[in-house]
């Protein structure tokens, strides 16, 4: 839809094919109905991909200051909540609405219902579709914006990287990303549904790759939540690659293990039972379950527990290591990661394999992380290859 509109902004005739019976479907799902369609703190960091060395020049030319007046000069208000921005509606739909009308004004074609099975390349573009409506027409360029495959419920199964393999075009191998992950552990329906604050370090081969701290949330399957979401595409690749990948979970990120509050608890708790001993360290199920874990009953005294059990709770409570089996699937993911190869495409995201071919969005081999990254990446890069495809590409600031 960004991609239609700035072609059209510069003069172009734009004809948007679209699989689903209405345009932007997935934008009513973003950030809980809400989206959060882009944040103040935005910079390369924050995207994985072979896209990751394209984002600064492609903001250079249509970033979060571009992407606020263009929706503000669609009437739509903004809410900043620490960064993060959303429609002050918080509604998603406001999204959707305002780009919907936007392509109304300009006279933007909209074929729905139209699933693109083909696109011919040779003297120009002919677009073959599944539905009658679609026609045969033929066009001096065409933006490639299908999606990845993540909530494919949604329209994007995937469809868009055949086209474009079809196109000669390499594609990274796509993987969830933005999702939860499975752990081999049997004991997650003790804590499922138990929500806490946490610093996780996910270890690839034993190695950190990387640590993020949050809101944590237990599952029946295994650990969920946006601190999960931000690494998980580290561990989606690393298990395609069959490495070892677990988790260390920090119940305690504000308590240095090290410091006197253990220390101070056993000795002010040493006539109590255990079940008390761990009440009010962290949510109870948590602590039962380390209790567990650590050999100890909760009918035990705390003076009766030797050195070696106490450190073994105390390490639990600090870095309890669980280990992934798999991710999530596509249907939950929120995001693909992998995609049309960079090495393939021009800073104006036009195919280097077929000239008048360009691509925008998730299609690409580019991710962000949760935040309102990968929105931002979609109206940018749509801006950026809506504007060269139509001949006139966007200037640097
Ligand atoms: C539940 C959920 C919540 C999210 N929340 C946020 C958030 O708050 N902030 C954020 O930044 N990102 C969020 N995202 C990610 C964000 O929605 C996507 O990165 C973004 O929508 C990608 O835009 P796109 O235009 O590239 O692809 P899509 O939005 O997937 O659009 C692709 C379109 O192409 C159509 N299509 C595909 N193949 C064909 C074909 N062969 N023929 C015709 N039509 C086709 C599809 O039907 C679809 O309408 C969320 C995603 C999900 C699933």
């Amino acid at each position: 839809m960004m991609a239609a509109i700035q072609a059209a902004y510069v003069g172009a005739a734009v004809t948007v094919y679209e699989r689903n019976d209405r345009v932007g479907r997935k934008l009513l799902s973003t950030g809980n109905g809400k989206c959060n369609f882009s944040n103040e703190i935005m910079n390369a960091g924050c995207y994985y991909g072979s896209g990751a060395s394209f984002v600064d020049k492609i903001y250079d030319y249509f970033g979060v200051h571009e992407t606020k007046s263009f929706f503000d000069g669609l009437g739509m208000r903004i809410k900043n909540k620490n960064g993060y921005l959303y429609p002050a509606s918080e509604q998603a739909a406001t999204v959707l609405d305002v780009l919907r009308y936007e392509m109304e004004r300009l006279g933007i074609r909209s074929l729905v219902g139209c699933m693109v099975t083909e696109i011919r390349s040779g003297g120009g573009f002919v677009i073959v579709t599944d539905a009658p409506q679609g026609g045969k027409h033929l066009y001096d360029a065409v933006i490639l914006a299908g999606g990845g495959q993540a909530a494919p419920k949604t329209g994007s199964d995937g469809s868009g990287f055949a086209l474009a393999r079809r196109l000669g075009h390499r594609i990274v191998m796509p993987m969830p990303a933005l999702t939860a992950l499975r752990c081999r552990e049997p004991f997650f329906k003790q804590v499922a549904g138990v929500r806490c604050e946490a610093r996780l370090t996910l270890y690839i081969d034993k190695n950190a790759a990387d640590k993020v701290q949050g809101e944590l949330q237990l599952t029946d399957y295994g650990i969920s939540g946006i601190p999960v979401f931000q690494f998980s595409r580290l561990a989606a690749y690393a298990l395609a690659e069959k490495k070892c990948v677990t988790v260390g979970i920090d119940f305690m990120p504000d308590t240095v293990k090290s410091g006197n509050f253990w220390s101070r608890r056993w000795h002010r708790q040493q006539d109590q039972q255990m079940e008390r001993f761990v009440t009010g360290i962290v949510n109870k199920k948590i602590g039962l379950l380390l209790l567990k874990l650590a050999g100890i009953r909760e009918t035990d005294m705390a003076c009766e527990i030797d050195a070696a059990r106490r450190e073994k709770l105390e390490s639990l409570f600090h870095s309890f290591l669980v280990t992934v089996r798999e991710t999530n699937s596509f249907e939950q993911a929120q995001v693909c990661a992998g995609g049309v190869d960079f090495e393939e495409v021009t800073q104006d995201l036009q195919s280097r394999k077929t000239p008048g071919l360009f691509f925008a969005g998730e299609i690409l081999d580019i991710d962000g992380i949760c935040g309102g990254y990968n929105l931002q990446w979609a109206w940018s890069s749509g801006a950026v290859a809506g504007r060269a495809a139509a001949g006139t590409p966007l200037r640097e600031k």
